[in-house]
This record gives C-alpha cells, structure tokens and sequence, in this order.
C-alpha cells in the first residue's frame, strides 16, 4: 500500500521519542531522518515491536469530491488519522466458584512471568497485562460476573472477550450458566477454559456436551466455541489458552488510535498513604500521559504520575494498558469514564457542572426500566424491547412461562428474556437487570436483602407472581404501555376576541365571546391571527363576571387568561381544544 508516513508523527503515535524510533529504523537498515516518511512495512515492523500493528484505512468506494488544496496542518492531521493500530485485548474470566478462575488468573501471570516476558513484582492495579510486543493482554483482576456485571451497569464496558472457567471434574454449574448469560447479555464472545484437568476425576469430554446442550457448541464438536484444557495447577495448557486469545483478538480486529487524548475508565480506586487518592484505570483508547487534564466524573485535575502494574512509573500509557493514576483531587467511581481535556479552565467547568448535577441526582434513584414507565422512554422508536429476567422455583415452571411469553404476538414489541434461572432473587440478577434495563420477574420465589437493597439503589423494578397467567397479564399489559399512545386533537369551539384588559401584576386578560362550541378551564387554545396561529398554549383562568368557571358556552361572555402569553389583539380568533390519548393493542 502506497502512501506516507512520517517518523515526527509515527513516534508521536507509537509514544516514544522520535530519536529513539530513527534508531530503531537504522537497526532495520532503513535510515530516515525526522520529517522523512518511511514504508508502511518499515513502520509495521517497528510499531510491531511496541504492541502495534499498522494498518491502512480503508479508501472509500466513491470517487472523492474534489477538495481545496489542504493547509500542511490539516494534512499532517489526515495522516495521523490514517495510522490505525490494532491493540491488546482486554479479558475477563467468570465462572463457578472454585472452578480454579483465581488460580487461572495467577498462573497465567506466572507462566508469563516465567517466561521471563513481563518479569519484575507484581503490583495491584485491578488489571494486569501479560506477555510483550504485539502479544499482549489485559486481564482484569477480579474474576467473576458480579464484578463484571457491576461495571456494566455503570456503562463500563471493558471486556473484549470472555473466559468461562469450567471444572473438568464438576461440569456446567449453576453460576456458570449465570456468567454465561451476563457475558452474552453484554454482547461478549464466550472462550472456555475448562480446568483441573490433572484431576483424576476430569471428564473434559462431558463439559463439552454440556456446552453444546446449551448452544455453545466446541469447535473440536463443529461448533464454534473455543474451548481449551488447561489446568491451572500444573499450567499445562496455559500457554495455549493464551494463544487462543490472542488468535481471538484478531478475529475481533480490536483496534485503537494511540494518537487520540486519552479515554477510558476506572477500574477501582482508592485513598494511599503518601500518594493521595489513586485511581486505577484502563485506557480504552488514546494515550494518556503524564501532565494531562484528566476528567473523571465530577473529578479534574492534572495527571502527576503513572505507575503500571509492575510498579514502574511510565511517562505514557496507550491503549488497553492498565496504570494507576495520580493527580486526581478525589477518589473517583470505579466504572466511571474518563477523558482528557485541552486545559484547566475547561475541566473545571465541566466537574462544577457535573458535581451539581450529582447532588440532585443523588435524590432520587436512576429511573430503570418498569412495567409502567417504559413507554415513556421509548416514546420515539416504532419497535421497543421489554427486556425481562425471570427467576422461578422450579425448572418447569420457567419453561411453562416462557412458553406463555412467546405467545404474546405483537410485531411492535419484543420480549427479551435475557436470563431465566431456578432460584431466589439475588443482588446479581438485580445487577444484571440494571445493566441490561431489564425488569426482574419472580414466580414462586423470594427476594434476598441484597437483591432489595440493590434494588432500590439501582432503581430496577422487581414483580413477584404466584399464578402464571396473572404473570403473563402483567407482562402484555407492560407491553401495551410500551406502545406509545396515538395522540388525537379535537377542537372543541371558538372565541372572538371583543376587548383587551390589563389587570394587576401586569396580567393580561382577553374578554372573548365564544362564538361556537364550548370552552372549558382545562383544555388548551391556540390564538389565530389573520389565519395565522400565533400562539398554542394552555388556559390559566376562565372566567365570567368576576367568577372562575370550568365551562362557557356558545354566544357567552367570559375572560380568558393563557399561561405564558399575553400579547391579545382585539379581533384575534381563539381556537379551543383538548388532545385525547388513543391506547394502542399489540
Ligand atoms: P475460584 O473460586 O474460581 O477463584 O477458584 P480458585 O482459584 O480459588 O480455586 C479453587 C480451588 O481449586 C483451590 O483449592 C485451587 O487450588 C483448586 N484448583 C484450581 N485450579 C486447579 C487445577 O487446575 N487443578 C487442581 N487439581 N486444582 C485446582
């Protein structure tokens, strides 16, 4: 592929300094000065060697308009946005407990470690990233869908692939089936690990007919989930479980431009003896470096230091790199996004902004999806989604409803069972359910005391049912207020407008004859001029001889106050009416 890339700007993405690029160059026998360009396989073997790989965007079919001759700026910009670099994926594991996703986690660091790619101590910084080069990944510490879930339904969406860690020995578990459905409910490929197979008991072989019982069919089985055997006690294959990931990840084409202003989000943070409030995050995208204005929720303030998860201190972080963070003048939020912004001044602003918005919003709980509100939110789109979880007593029971589910026809609304499940509510369905704006069903079942405080702090809605088609009647009624109503306006009389008055205060009222139909105290006007309408709004007051009255009719008198008008003109027409909300069926 043809086309220029300058050193200056190739250093600036790659983040290193321009010297040390040109010797690298020289290493590969390409000499180049600063302001040269170099071939795009040159550049691909030197971005290779910090993580990247360079690609060129794709031309667009069309023939491209013919355009001014471009300022040198805006062509050293066109060239940066040209650089497109694949990056590290960023991997979460879930599983049962005790199915071995801790140890997993830990042996994978140490096999990398071992094999002497990352070496040094490891630090805690919620995410840590193994192997080098254009081999990396980010692994996010804390294993489990709680924690993954958690971060979703603060819209942190993090994870680029999934590993479900299943016992060899044990088979598909109860919360392995749950952290399947939270990963898919958050649109994440699926990987297996299946584990402990130096077990005697290890029966890789019926884990794999238990996944394909459940639509995640092996690929070894035809289908098309990896599935690796590994065993986290021994580390036999670890290693080739991360080949698969990174195999994966370039399927999944992850890219990111490290020449952006950094984004990304807060993966846990803290108050440091000696250092401060410290916040871990992980870049999504961009490069964040030290001296930069950092926005992060109702926080600002200037990046002092970065320290990544071998506690070295880095000068910049790109993207998919995990690095704790000093210089914020609080402790943020762990799953709140953060961005960098040109300067102090306008940070400032935007966390003033955002700190009094928090205050009211901590007044009330955010507003998720209910069975009587969604419509509300969904006002605009022709086709809406009701998104449900239902938990239920017995597995029967969850098949019958499902089955009741599916026969309400409606082509305006979709129900979407997101997860279904035998057992109590528990804090994590209630998660789920934020992150998902679903609603949580329960059928012969209780509510633990975290699924009720969740509940009300995330402000999911939870229904408990004991008859199945008193159930299904919530659920279609739910789904006929999710149909936005069909407004329909009928006029209901008219007025001439005889005199204008000014009273106290300034208020301006319009002494009218009603010259047919009738008007009522609650219905809405518009004030017509010439033919044309001037003014719609509602009625303040409507009176006769001093008196407030709810109706006058044709050929009376009366004086008609509008709210937030008062600009009457004798002659005006005024056009009464009221809107009526028509219910829509499925
Ligand atoms: P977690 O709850 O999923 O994080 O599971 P842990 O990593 O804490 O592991 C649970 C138990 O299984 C621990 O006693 C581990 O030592 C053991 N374990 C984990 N992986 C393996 C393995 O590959 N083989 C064997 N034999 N034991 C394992």
């Amino acid at each position: 592929m043809k086309g220029p890339i300058v050193v200056r700007e190739l250093a600036e993405v790659l983040g290193v300094r321009p010297n040390q690029l040109i010797a690298e160059l020289m290493r590969l026998n390409v000499l180049a000065s600063i302001s040269e360009s170099i071939e795009i396989k040159d550049a691909s073997r030197v971005a290779e060697k910090h993580g990247f790989t360079v690609e060129r965007e794709k031309k667009p079919e069309h023939k491209p308009l013919p355009v001014k001759k471009e300022t040198k700026e805006a062509e050293v910009a066109k060239e940066r946005a040209i650089v497109e670099l694949l990056r590290p994926p960023v991997v979460t594991v879930l599983g049962h407990v005790d199915h071995g996703k801790t140890s997993l986690l830990d042996r994978i660091r140490n096999t990398t470690v071992a094999r002497g790619e990352s070496g040094g101590i490891t630090q805690h910084i919620g995410a840590s990233t193994v192997g080098t080069g254009k081999k990396r990944i980010t692994f996010l510490d804390t294993p489990g869908h709680e924690a993954f879930t958690a971060m979703r339904a603060r819209g942190a969406t993090m994870t680029d692939i999934a590993i479900i860690v299943v016992d060899a020995q044990d088979g598909l578990m109860p919360q392995t089936q749950e952290a399947i459905k939270h990963a898919q409910a958050a649109k994440v490929p699926i990987m297996v690990a299946i584990n402990k197979i130096d077990l005697p008991g290890a029966n890789p072989d019926r884990v794999k007919q238990q996944l394909a019982g459940i639509a995640l069919t092996p690929e070894d089985w035809g289908g098309s989930t990896i599935c690796c055997l590994v065993s986290a006690l021994t580390g036999q294959g670890v290693p080739e479980l991360l080949d698969m990931i990174l195999l994966q990840a370039e399927v999944l084409e992850l890219k990111a431009n490290p020449g952006k202003p950094a984004t990304g989000f807060v993966i846990e943070s803290q108050l440091e003896s000696g250092m401060g409030p410290t916040a871990n995050l992980l870049v999504s995208n961009g490069t964040l470096n030290v001296g930069d204005v950092i926005l992060c929720g109702p926080l600002c303030g200037r990046v002092k230091a970065l320290i990544d998860d071998h506690g070295k201190k880095l000068k910049s972080a790109g993207p998919a790199t995990p690095v704790k963070c000093l210089g914020l003048p609080g402790v943020p939020q762990a799953g709140a996004a953060f961005e960098i912004v040109a300067d102090d001044k306008t940070g400032r602003i935007i966390a003033e902004e955002r700190q009094a918005s928090e205050k009211l919003a901590t007044l009330s709980a955010p507003k998720r999806a209910s069975l009587a509100n969604i419509f509300d939110k969904l006002k605009e789109n022709d086709q809406v989604e009701l998104n449900l979880i239902i938990k239920t007593d017995v597995q029967g029971s969850l098949e019958a409803i499902a089955h009741a589910l599916k026969q309400i026809k409606s082509d305006k609304v979709t129900v979407n069972i997101i997860m279904s499940g035998v057992g109590g509510i528990n804090a994590n369905d209630v998660l789920l359910a934020s992150a998902s704006n679903a609603i949580v069903i329960g059928f012969h079942v209780s509510v633990d005391e975290g699924a009720n405080r969740m509940s009300k702090k995330e402000g999911v809605e939870i229904r408990l049912h004991s008859i199945i088609y008193e159930l299904v009647d919530q659920v279609r009624e739910g789904m006929t207020g999710l149909l936005v109503p069909l407004l329909r306006e009928k006029v209901i009389g008219h007025a001439e407008i005889k005199q204008v008055f000014t009273i106290s205060k300034g208020s301006v009222i319009a002494g009218c004859m009603c010259t047919d139909g009738k008007i009522t105290s609650r219905c809405k006007a518009r004030v017509k001029r010439a033919g044309a309408v001037v003014f719609e709004g509602v009625l303040n007051s409507l009176r006769r001889f001093q008196n407030d009255v709810s109706e006058v009719k044709e050929s009376q008198e009366c004086g008609v106050r509008l709210e937030n008008f008062s600009a009457f003109a004798e002659g005006d027409i005024l056009e009464f009416f009221d809107v009526e909300r028509i219910a829509q069926t499925l």
